[in-house]
């Protein structure tokens, strides 16, 4: 089961109250948008977004009991602009983002998004995407592999890493993620090998990024929501890494300085000690708020 991550924050932040339109623009299974369906009713409206189509399924089995307060949409939010306008929604009264991974995508064994379990080497969200990471780690150029792994997963070996990647593809293609994790765990120097984060982790998250043009879409996506939010409303964003958190910061920053939204959080929002103790998944969460302004 998912746990929603910083729930009593976002509900906080969020305030929804009966009536309300809200957008979930990353509705996983459900956990945060249960909450917030108990908060707006009678007469609310909750729009759940997920790209995810299996993800969307868990979560319609979750919000069961509030049938006919929510839509749920196979989408990404990139394209919120245009759902808003498909739904004829003209304003809604606040936003969530919570990106990354639902626990049932990382732990479900065909997606490939862990380099804990052996599974094909996929990592789309979004089934409908023609690439997958198979794909970037069979036929990218080493050059442009290693620049990936800097830019998208901060890794410092990446040079060392894609140079062993090419070669190992010389002898086949690699076609699980066990077998990427080792060549990575082999790439990177001695004393690297065995600390407490695995050393493949930047790589899985700079082919993850990859393949589901998770910056352009957080981009476009946190755009079209602030321009979309009633006065007064809220946008909550939670982020993983640190790559997103730049691009919330950065975009926070220019809608303040163009005068369309006031930022709430100087500083993002951690985790508390006890929630990291009980879900440990949430440690590199950081929350960052902003209201449009009246
Ligand atoms: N808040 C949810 C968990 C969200 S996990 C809960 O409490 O259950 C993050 C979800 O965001 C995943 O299901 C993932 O498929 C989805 N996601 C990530 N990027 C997306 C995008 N660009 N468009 C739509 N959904 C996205």
């Amino acid at each position: 089961m998912h746990r929603p991550v910083m729930i009593e924050e976002v509900m906080r932040y969020l305030d929804p109250e009966p009536g309300e339109v809200i957008v979930d623009c990353t509705v996983g299974e459900g956990g945060h948008a249960s909450r917030i369906l108990g908060a707006i009713r009678p007469g609310g409206r909750l729009i759940g977004i997920d790209q995810d189509e299996e993800v969307l399924a868990r979560a319609k089995e979750k919000l069961k009991d509030y049938d006919g307060l929510y839509t749920l949409l196979w989408e990404n939010f990139k394209n919120l602009d245009s759902i808003l306008k498909r739904l004829k929604v003209t304003r809604i009264d606040g936003a969530l983002f919570d990106l990354g991974l639902s626990s049932f995508q990382l732990e479900a064994p065909a997606r490939g998004f862990s380099f804990q379990r052996e599974a094909p080497l996929d990592m789309r969200m979004d089934k409908r995407r023609k690439i997958t990471a198979f794909d970037l780690v069979n036929h990218l150029a080493q050059a442009e592999m290693s620049k990936i792994l800097m830019d998208f997963g901060e890794e410092r070996w990446s040079n060392r890493i894609a140079r062993q990647i090419v070669r190992a593809r010389k002898n086949g293609p690699i076609t699980t993620t066990t077998q990427l994790a080792e060549i990575v765990r082999r790439a990177v120097p001695d004393r690297n090998r065995y600390k407490r984060i695995h050393p493949a982790t930047r790589t899985f998250q700079a082919f993850r990024i990859v393949v589901n043009q998770e910056l352009e879409a957080l981009e476009t996506g946190l755009s079209a929501t602030i321009e979309a939010l009633a006065e007064g409303s809220m946008v909550l964003v939670i982020s993983f890494h640190s790559l997103e958190d730049r691009i919330v910061k950065n975009k926070f920053k220019k809608f303040a300085k163009a005068g369309v939204l006031e930022i709430l959080t100087k500083k993002p929002i951690r985790p508390q000690a006890d929630e990291v103790r009980v879900n440990p998944r949430c440690r590199s969460a950081r929350l960052r708020v902003g209201r449009k302004k009246r």
